[in-house]
């Protein structure tokens, strides 16, 4: 059957030439790069060269960055790491309602300790306005955290507008670039951001590897202790195979990100325009703000968990912001802060399109997806759906895992 892989969101194979960069890591080149002696300066050598190159991806300095076991533990060490080393000035915090479960999460567990969460609404394409903030701030206010893009809808975030505030009220500001990173230009400076967390397998990169950029006088406070590696800000001896990775992953993206993502948003704006001729279908997100890559569809009156594994059995993988899917049963907290009412939150799906990404394999999916569509319709159980399945029902409307 044929296979067609189109949820490069949820994560990208690694690239030939990172596994070829990594492999001696794992045997001839296996030192400890703590260790003293010259057989493990190699592989000290190597982290530092992948510390740079991953620097350079981002402009910033090589000892901003701190290689994490993930960006899920980035987003944890800028979160609960600034938190706790700033407790004494203040408990508040700010962030988007938008923002990954990685954030999310590690703000609720701060909940439980004390901490004070304003969360920020977005507008319908899923933009948290500035001046949102501002009006938040408070003389207790900590942390500000933004995502730099959303995951599920793509939208990009105002961060330069937004850092600026937080730096005239000298509050830390994080921002999340794990599905960015790869796909658009970030440059810290520029963007003035204290905090900033990537991850390898989103860009081709090894799973389990990420990083958070902590520019220059940031104070925060390590959550894994031991033997002080990274600067003392987390502990662990070194992934060396995969931070090598992700150094390689980080260099070829700075080189040949122009020239991919062309492709990509051309076969993306392609796919976008077929797919919204389909009867009672909305795009979500920005429309231009948004990452290269990412589609993200309303269809009315069906089910995403439907849709998915009807594409499945035609061999498409892609994604849903609906409910079964997620480990909560709940339908998409992105989906629902963007005002997508109950009916339409349960009908999304997420394309999104790698390096790879061929035209024909568009194609096989503008070809499946009108008909799987229109199935679905015939069955759906939505009030206002298809009267003829209504009709012969005792179904009253309404959602039926409600
Ligand atoms: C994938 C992702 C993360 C988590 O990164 P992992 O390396 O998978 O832990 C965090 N934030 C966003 C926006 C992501 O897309």
């Amino acid at each position: 059957m044929k296979r067609v892989y189109l949820d490069y969101a949820s994560t990208t194979p690694t690239d030939e030439r990172v596994v070829e960069a990594m492999k001696p890591y794992f045997s001839e080149k296996f030192g400890n790069p703590t260790s003293f002696y010259s057989f493990a300066q190699e592989a000290k050598e190597a982290v530092d060269k992948a510390r740079t190159e991953v620097a350079g991806l981002i402009n910033a300095k090589p000892d901003e960055i701190i290689f994490t076991s993930s960006g899920t533990e980035a987003c944890n060490l800028a979160v609960k790491g600034t938190a706790f080393r700033n407790k004494n000035k203040g408990k508040h915090i700010i962030a988007s309602s938008v923002e990954h479960f990685a954030v999310l999460e590690s703000l609720k567990w701060l909940e439980k300790h004390g901490f004070e969460i304003t969360y920020l609404p977005c507008d319908k394409s899923g933009i948290v306005k500035p001046e949102a903030i501002e009006e938040s701030i408070r003389d207790d206010t900590i942390l500000i955290s933004v995502m730099h893009a959303n995951n599920e809808i793509g939208t990009l975030e105002p961060i330069k507008e937004m850092a600026e505030i937080a730096e005239e009220k000298d509050i830390t500001f994080f921002s999340d670039a794990c599905i960015s990173n790869g796909l658009v230009d970030i440059d810290v400076e520029e963007l003035g951001v204290d905090l900033l967390a990537l991850s390898a397998h989103k860009m081709y990169g090894p799973k389990g590897i990420g990083a958070l950029f902590i520019a220059k006088g940031t104070g925060i406070e390590p959550l894994i202790h031991g033997g002080g590696q990274e600067r003392r800000l987390r502990s662990g001896t070194e992934n060396v195979p995969s931070i090598v990775g992700f150094g390689k992953a980080a260099d070829i993206a700075k080189k040949e990100m122009k020239s991919y993502v062309l492709g990509m948003e051309i076969l993306r704006n392609y796919l976008i325009e077929k797919v919204l001729r389909i009867e009672s279908t909305k795009l979500n997100g920005h429309p231009e703000k948004r990452l290269p890559n990412n589609a993200n569809f309303n269809f009315a009156f069906i089910e995403g968990e439907g849709l998915i594994l009807e594409l499945d059995f035609s061999g498409i993988s892609a994604s849903t912001g609906s409910a079964c899917s997620s480990p909560t049963l709940e339908p998409s907290h992105v989906l629902t802060s963007i005002g997508l009412p109950h009916e339409e939150v349960h009908g999304s799906l997420r394309i999104t399109l790698g390096r790879e990404t061929k035209k024909e394999e568009i194609d096989y999916l503008i070809d499946n997806l009108p008909g799987t569509v229109e199935r679905l319709r015939r069955i759906s159980p939505f009030k206002g759906g298809f009267d003829d399945y209504v009709k012969g029902t005792e179904w009253k409307g309404g959602h039926k895992h409600v």
